[in-house]
């Protein structure tokens, strides 16, 4: 009986189905956008920017449609483009070189350490006369070595941009994601913790100019509905997604708990057997994905497999080895390289069973035995 159980218990990556209570809330919250009819950019849209700016205490939020969009017109308000390279990791999502190339900048690609985050050692080797910002990544929703890039930024009067589509909700001594360095961007995506249900991202800012410049960048570069003052595209964030989005606000802090929780089982469980993530005493990742590293990671992830239990690898090649960004690769990546292979991302969201938790561990158990 037992082993049957076990045998056909199925451990999503990710259960993306919105439970009916939430189904309901969000219904209702649709129901009233539908009313009032103000479908892109109506009063859901500024009351979220709102409430976003305040919990990452950030001045002015800027609502885009995805947060590819939030990261490209982030770096176009800052006046970012041809002749100017950008700094970043090599290991992303690609959205986050795309967005650079798609400004004319050149991406250029420091190695990870072992938490997956950008390497800050590497940065100051690649600094030139044309280097503009730093695109640091919170991969997996832990912050990166902001005390250190702040430094770097600071001595070489380098523009800090936060990808931080990871990690909405993770601190590091006592600041946010989002409320570092002159403008911070998210991702509202449905695999994202603080999710809509589509596309949506986010923009961050203290500076009241670049706010202004987003919101005409965000609309064809147009202000008044008229006047165009810059080349865009058009980023706008839904009303719907808008409203979806503060129904979820409220409900972040406990999804987080609950990541932290399914973590801190694994870590306990797990640490035996492979690397777990480590995580620092004064700062709070969020685990957008819990990523274990094994030599043998390939013959886990299939036995997982073979056990109903679905990992994925993220990701599986770094952005700098992508064929339409390798020739902008300057320095070696040896660490981004022997991570790749290491890596492995197990089931993360708040929906865990305390019995799939069990099943996991229990398979790890026969695996490494
Ligand atoms: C999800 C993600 C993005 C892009 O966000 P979209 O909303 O999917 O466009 C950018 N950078 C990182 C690190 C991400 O994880």
């Amino acid at each position: 009986m037992f082993m049957t159980k076990m045998l056909s218990m199925k451990v999503p990556f990710l259960d993306l189905r919105v439970p009916q209570e939430e189904r309901d809330e969000i219904l209702e919250a649709v129901n009233k956008v539908l009313q009032h009819g103000r479908l892109i950019l109506g009063p859901e849209v500024s009351q979220i920017e709102q409430a976003v700016a305040e919990y990452c205490n950030r001045k002015y939020a800027v609502g885009m449609n995805s947060g590819t969009d939030a990261l490209f017109l982030a770096l176009k308000a800052l006046n970012i483009g041809a002749d100017d390279e950008v700094i970043t990791t090599c290991l992303s999502w690609i959205a986050t070189t795309n967005s650079i190339a798609m400004t004319g900048a050149t991406p250029v690609f420091t190695d990870i350490s072992d938490d997956l985050n950008i390497d800050v050692k590497q940065i100051e080797k690649l600094i030139t006369p044309k280097t503009k910002a730093i695109v640091p990544v919170h991969y997996t929703g832990k912050i990166c070595n902001m005390d250190e890039l702040e430094k770097i930024a600071k001595k070489h009067n380098l523009i800090i941009i936060e990808d931080a589509a990871q990690a909405f909700g993770a601190h590091y001594h006592n600041k946010k994601a989002g409320s570092f360095g002159d403008i911070a961007c998210f991702s509202m995506n449905p695999m994202k913790i603080f999710a809509a249900c589509g596309e949506a991202g986010m923009v961050l800012t203290d500076s009241l100019e670049i706010y202004e410049k987003l919101q005409a960048l965000r609309y064809n570069g147009t202000i008044n509905k008229e006047q165009c003052i810059a080349t865009s595209l058009n980023g706008r964030l839904d009303t719907l997604q808008g409203a979806i989005l503060q129904v979820r606000l409220p409900k972040v802090e406990s999804h987080i708990e609950k990541r932290r929780f399914v973590a801190n089982y694994y870590s306990t469980h797990l640490h035996e057997y492979v690397e777990v993530p480590q995580e620092s005493p004064s700062c709070r990742d969020i685990y957008y994905t819990y990523t274990i590293r094994t030599p043998r990671r390939d013959e886990l992830m299939a036995f997982l497999g073979e056990n109903g239990i679905e990992t994925k690898i993220q990701y599986k090649q770094l952005m700098c080895h992508q064929e339409v960004y390798r020739k902008y690769l300057r320095l070696p990546v040896p660490n981004g390289e022997r991570l790749t292979k290491e890596v492995l991302c197990l089931p993360m969201h708040e929906k865990l069973t305390i019995e799939e938790l069990e099943h996991v561990v229990a398979c790890f158990k026969e695996f490494f035995q």
